[in-house]
């Protein structure tokens, strides 16, 4: 039977709670719904992310930017409202270089919580757990469902990003970036768990130290 960190699917995400994530009292519930789930925490550690910190943690590049803007945009189509004459433009990479400017500012508001989660497809189950960017499209049981409630209609006329308590990388090659930017490899703890055994066959005489994929 191969070690379960040479399983196909079995892979490492990062998340993080936000700011307003932390205000709320909201990480260990945030924690328990992905231990519940059966994913594993291997890294975790409070920072106080400074805007050089956030500034490198997003991308720059200008198709993130522009679909920034295009949530923006969507929202605001959705309830018939003029982002013209609401934002003073309706152009998609002008209105996502604002949002990510206003990232900037969300996200040093105060400490976060971050970590490294280990498990099958970690990248897509975190996400789903998560739900949509938008709380006010998130379906309820996802985190920004159940906690949030948030638009880019109310967050952009008041000149903010929008609040949703949590970030979680979108795929493998981003969860990379991202574990590199908040943690050094010796922060990152390989065990075993209880119900490994249960969820992937017997896993017990496991190596679990060996974090590396
Ligand atoms: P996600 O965090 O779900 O991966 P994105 O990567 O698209 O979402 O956006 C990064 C963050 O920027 C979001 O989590 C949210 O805090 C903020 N944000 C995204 N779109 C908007 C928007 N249209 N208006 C304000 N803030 C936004």
């Amino acid at each position: 039977m191969p070690g379960l960190h040479n399983t196909l699917a079995y892979e490492r995400t990062f998340a993080m709670v936000k700011p307003d994530g932390v205000m709320r009292g909201l990480t260990g519930e945030i924690i328990r719904r992905f231990e519940q789930r059966g994913l594993k925490i291997i890294a975790l550690k409070m920072v106080q992310p400074t805007l050089e910190m956030v500034d490198e943690h997003y991308p720059k590049a200008e198709s993130w930017i522009d679909r920034l803007g295009e949530k923006t945009l969507a929202t605001f189509g959705d309830y018939k409202l003029d982002p013209k004459e609401h934002l003073g433009s309706d152009d998609k990479h002008e209105l996502g270089q604002q949002v990510r400017d206003w990232l900037m500012e969300y996200m040093t508001m105060g400490p976060v919580v971050c970590m490294v989660i280990e498990g099958v497809h970690a990248c897509d189950m975190v996400r789903k757990l998560v739900g949509d960017t938008r709380p006010l499209m998130a379906a309820p049981g996802t985190i920004r469902g159940d906690f949030s409630v948030d638009a880019a209609t109310a967050a952009n006329t008041n000149k903010r990003s929008l609040f949703n308590l949590i970030h979680a990388s979108e795929n493998a090659e981003e969860a990379a970036h991202e574990i590199d930017h908040w943690f050094s490899p010796e922060d990152i703890h390989g065990y075993y768990r209880t119900d490994d055994s249960i969820a992937y066959g017997d896993r017990r005489h496991e190596d679990f130290t060996q974090t590396k994929l």
